[in-house]
């Protein structure tokens, strides 16, 4: 064996690399797979273009894990190294980037498990790197290198027979964790599941069935960790739904069927390819267990994909893989980054496409799948400008009936009937429809058309709209009484003279008073309609949202307008009519509590004694 000294400038940079990599440990796993699975390419890659002429043989990679010894070795059967490709490639190539990348990062711990530290990695783990190594060319000798975790080294002879090359790591006191078994298994599940030779992690039990009964036998055979060729690398084409479908339930154990999904394959001007999911949501926007995850070449990365995929689609689930996201660069240099730019842009865009795809061909399915979707179409529109543009023209709108259409036609088919007198078009909702029932049937039997926005973004999305389309304007179907709410100028008359006007408002005055910002108001609507009804006005009615959302400050006090209609025959009749005052009184009572049982506004003790209050009149 021959000695030598690893050239170090500065101090020894194993302990840094311990110290700066220990909330990271168990990367070194990938980054040696990763090498090993580089090494194989290579081989094959050689022999396509005809430089290497032996057998490629079996080329599958094995970890072996020997308890007894406090080894880890990950074996493959690649290029190998010849002596001096030892010394350039592990001695010089390996250890200065090791000790570059520390020197640069070494404050920046977050962006470390997104770095590929290659090779010196293993000695976050282990106390002695061993390794053994046959190059491909008949010609060189097998080699042994040796490194203890510190600047010296020793390199000599070895008495490997195959092509190929072992990395056998001595694992250190500290890190025991490593020799169990099931964590191995576990790190290669997470980081070698997909990658493109097989990995084999000794063996596992297995069940066959013998001869044509029913008996089985139990074997033993490999361990086989990964799916060397997983959906996502493979062509649209070549893929059923059941595929797509078994393919997310390998990502996702017991996660319910996705919606649908879109395979994302670009070649120019980078690399990407993936299969991003539409999940099926389960209680509206809660937090989702399930993340992208981000490959490079089949090698897991992260799930923390933030700077690639834009906001409003982590809400997706799926794959995405790219050798071309720089991941060994800071995460504010990715954000800036224009190849990472256009990444996020295009997947917008492929979304968005294959979005409005399906509803041009398959308009029943997208609309029985909207109540999901939406949340993500809005989500979109909301932070996305090119996404707005582009999703304006599938985004729907579901009337209370379950009627569903794309906002420009509902506008078309609303406006002759709901324009008011400043020509905006009124798209009237409700964000409660069991609560606002009376009030939808009122505004349908006026051949108005009431749409449902009742999910959690909605408000948002309402405002959106407004904003971005200008001639539009949403009125809460409680916003205002039936004749108002699509404010035009003609009013009709009343059948009371204003005398008797102002007799009926003294009585509801004298019932409604206590309350703060409440007023009354007179109205000559339809026979038909309710004799009273409470309407909170839009505008206040936003104004007390807005300043919920912001945390309160002062409370706005709700202000509700209580809307008597004179024409109603137990307005202009029977209370007009009733013998005293007290009778009148309690007429306008009753009809005002009822007005407030409409809008869930009769609680307590107030709803109690109306209770009691009616059942006494209905013994009389
Ligand atoms: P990187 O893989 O990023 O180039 P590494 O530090 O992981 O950096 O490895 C340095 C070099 O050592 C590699 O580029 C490769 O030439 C060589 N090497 C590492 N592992 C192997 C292996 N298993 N088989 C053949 N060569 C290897």
């Amino acid at each position: 064996m021959q000695k030598g000294n690893i050239s170090v400038q500065t101090e020894n940079i194993f302990p840094i690399i311990k110290k700066f990599l220990y909330s990271d440990q168990e990367i070194f796993l990938r980054e040696l797979v990763s090498n090993a699975v580089d090494a194989t390419s290579k081989l094959k890659a050689m022999a396509l273009k005809g430089d290497f002429k032996g057998e490629l043989g079996d080329l599958t990679i094995d970890i072996l894990l020997d308890k007894e010894a406090k080894t880890l070795t990950i074996r493959d059967q690649g290029i190998g190294m010849s002596e001096e490709e030892v010394m350039k490639y592990l001695n010089q190539v390996a250890f200065s980037s090791a000790s570059d990348f520390l020197e640069k990062y070494k404050d920046d711990v977050n962006i470390i498990g997104h770095f590929g530290l290659g090779f010196y990695s293993a000695f976050m783990v282990a106390d002695k790197v061993e390794v053994q190594t046959r190059s491909c060319n008949p010609d060189k000798n097998a080699v042994t290198w040796i490194c203890a975790g510190n600047p010296e080294y020793e390199i000599g002879e070895s008495a490997k027979e195959n092509r190929g090359t072992d990395i056998i790591l001595h694992i250190g006191e500290d890190s025991t964790e490593f020799l169990e078994e099931a964590r191995i298994e576990a790190l290669l599940n997470k980081y070698c599941k997909f990658l493109p030779f097989p990995v084999r992690f000794g063996t596992k039990k297995d069940y066959v069935s013998e001869g044509s009964g029913e008996d089985t036998k139990e074997v033993e055979v490999d361990n086989i960790i990964n799916e060397v060729a997983p959906a996502w690398r493979k062509l649209p084409a070549d893929l059923t739904d059941e595929d797509y479908k078994a393919f997310y339930n390998e990502l996702y154990r017991f996660s319910p069927a996705p919606l649908f999904w879109i395979h994302l394959n670009i070649d120019f001007p980078f690399n990407l390819t993936g299969i991003l999911y539409f999940p099926k949501l389960q209680n509206g926007l809660e937090a989702q267990r399930n993340k992208i995850q981000l490959y490079s070449n089949q090698v897991y990365v992260t799930d923390d994909v933030k700077e690639i995929v834009p906001e409003f689609l982590m809400l997706l689930h799926g794959v995405i893989d790219s050798p071309d996201i720089p991941l060994n660069v800071s995460r504010s240099y990715l954000q800036s980054d224009s190849n990472v730019r256009k990444i996020t842009g295009y997947i917008t865009k492929k979304v968005a496409d294959r979005l409005h795809e399906l509803y041009k061909k398959e308009k029943e399915s997208f609309e029985s799948k909207w109540q999901d979707l939406g949340v993500f179409v809005k989500y979109g529109m909301l932070s996305d400008e090119k996404f707005y543009e582009k999703a304006i023209k599938f985004a729907l709108l579901e009337d209370v009936n379950g009627n569903f259409t794309p906002v420009e036609a509902y506008k078309e088919k609303v406006k002759d009937a709901q324009t008011d007198k400043h020509g905006k078009v009124v798209f009237l909702y409700t964000n409660q429809p069991k609560d606002h029932d009376s009030f939808i049937k009122a505004a349908t039997q006026r051949g108005y058309d009431v749409l449902k926005f009742d999910t959690v973004i909605d408000n948002h999305f309402l405002q959106h709209l407004e904003q971005k389309l200008k001639d539009i304007t949403f009125v809460r179907v409680d916003s205002d009484t039936v004749d108002n709410l699509v404010q035009k100028d003609d009013v009709a008359e009343s059948v009371l003279s204003e005398k008797d006007q102002d007799k009926v408002k003294g009585y509801f005055e004298k019932v409604v008073s206590e309350k703060q910002g409440t007023s009354v108001q007179l109205k000559p609507l339809s026979p038909d309609d309710d004799p009273v009804v409470i309407t909170r006005p839009e505008f206040m009615r936003r104004m007390k949202e807005m300043q919920a959302l912001q945390g309160g400050g002062m409370d706005f006090p709700d202000s509700l307008q209580v809307v008597v209609n004179t024409n109603h025959p137990l307005v202009s009749g029977k209370l007009l009519r009733a013998k005293s005052d007290e009778r009148r009184t309690e007429i306008a009572e009753y009809l005002y509590n009822l007005a407030l049982l409409n809008q869930q506004m009769l609680r307590g003790p107030e709803l109690t004694s109306f209770i009691q209050n009616s059942l006494e009149m209905l013994s009389k």
